[in-house]
């Protein structure tokens, strides 16, 4: 998909209309028009990245700062009982707009959203030599 046709860049940049929360040169919050729960909001960049892998560390740094701010808005005016950030990266991740966006779903005792795992078993050795791969690339 190009640019042009990124509904993203779209709603980021006022071509069209979204319920936005905040906006500055960077970015736009806006509310999830499906949310999963009250309150839902997408902060999205204005520049077009498709994922956390082409992003810069600026903008990035920006984009968390934001979610500070959107949080604590987001806890001041519906109380939740507490609050997950999500951010989606590939199909495999669960990403349908691929346009790079930070969730932040307030969450309510015994409501219905999903985002949990069933908690995995791991090795030490191979914990450890993984780390140290992944240690050399940082
Ligand atoms: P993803 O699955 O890519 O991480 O999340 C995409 C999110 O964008 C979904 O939660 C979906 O409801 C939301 N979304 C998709 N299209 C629109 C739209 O046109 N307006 C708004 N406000 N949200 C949208
Ligand atoms: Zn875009």
């Amino acid at each position: 998909m190009s640019k042009e046709d990124c509904i993203f860049c779209k709603i980021a940049n006022g071509v069209i209309p979204s319920a936005t929360v905040y906006e500055d040169s960077i970015c736009r919050v806006i509310l999830d028009i499906n949310p999963a729960s009250k309150g839902h909001a997408l902060i999205i960049p204005k520049e077009h990245f498709d994922n956390v892998y082409s992003m810069d560390a600026d903008t990035a740094s920006k984009i968390f700062t934001i979610a500070t701010e959107v949080a604590k808005a987001q806890k001041a005016e519906l109380n939740p009982d507490g609050l997950n950030i999500i951010q989606n990266n590939g199909e495999a991740a669960g990403q349908t707009v691929f346009h790079f966006h930070m969730h932040l779903v307030p969450r309510y005792i015994n409501d219905t959203v999903n985002v949990t795992w069933k908690p995995g078993e791991s090795d030490k050795t191979e914990l450890e030599a993984l780390s140290k791969a992944l240690r050399k690339r940082i």
